[in-house]
């Protein structure tokens, strides 16, 4: 079975969206694990205090090093062979390609950051370092749970049709999904293109390349 772990200050973010759909169905078949951990637990002071201001001044508040270290430690104790990844903006960013590579792994850790990010320092306790995208989030949830999915997703027996994935878009670098229509055949005056009611699967597989190329060279 393969484990995520996520290290975060909010656990409960996890709660609805891994209760539904396709991560709901794949932990209730066994396929995956998912152990939302409380930073916070690993915190020693009476106040478990998890957040301090920065060195050197500035607005807002930096996760500690000490509970975040702690806590890496723990995740690394329960599966010493864990692949821990930081989520931040300053990460390289996440693909449908990192998606694959990690699904070859037993498992991931995924360490969330809140307020203004991370001590710099605990940067030398993770493997990787991940963003989503340019674009800064409250938290690092929102992130893990996209890495998350994403992975869940492409796990051997999570899909009905495992076909589906190994046609998404970025499968191949680069590469989009073509475009897809269902019934009814005329929507608003808009039509289904004659090939894909033609029967022809040949001239349809030709179409369908044709148009993820036209629709990738479009959009990059
Ligand atoms: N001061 C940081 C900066 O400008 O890079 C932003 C901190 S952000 C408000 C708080 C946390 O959200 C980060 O530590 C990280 O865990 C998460 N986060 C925000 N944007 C993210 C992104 N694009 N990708 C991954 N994680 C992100």
């Amino acid at each position: 079975m393969f484990y995520a772990q996520i290290l975060t200050l909010f656990p409960e973010f996890f709660d609805s969206p891994l209760s539904c759909s396709i991560p709901k169905r794949a932990i209730e078949a066994g396929i995956v694990s998912v152990d939302a951990i409380q930073i916070r637990d690993f915190a020693t002071d009476k106040h478990h205090k998890v957040d301090d201001s920065p060195y050197g001044g500035g607005p807002g508040m930096l996760m500690k090093p000490e509970p975040v270290v702690a806590s890496i430690r723990a995740a690394r104790d329960r599966h010493p062979d864990t692949h821990v990844v930081m989520l931040t903006p300053s990460g390289a960013r996440f693909t449908q390609a990192k998606a694959l590579e990690f699904t070859e792994k037993s498992g991931i850790t995924l360490l969330c950051g809140r307020y203004e990010g991370f001590d710099e320092r605990i940067c030398d306790y993770v493997d990787e370092e991940l963003s989503l995208g340019d674009y800064v989030l409250s938290g690092g949830e929102p992130a893990a749970l996209c890495v998350l999915d994403a992975v869940i997703r492409l796990l051997p027996e999570v899909l009905g049709s495992p076909e589906s994935a190994v046609l998404d878009s970025f499968t191949e670098e680069g590469i989009l999904d073509w475009p897809h229509y269902t019934r009814p055949e005329m929507f608003e005056g808009k039509g289904v293109p004659e090939v894909l009611l033609s029967g022809n699967h040949a001239e349809i597989e030709k179409w369908r390349t044709a148009q993820a190329i036209k629709r990738s060279k479009k959009r990059v």
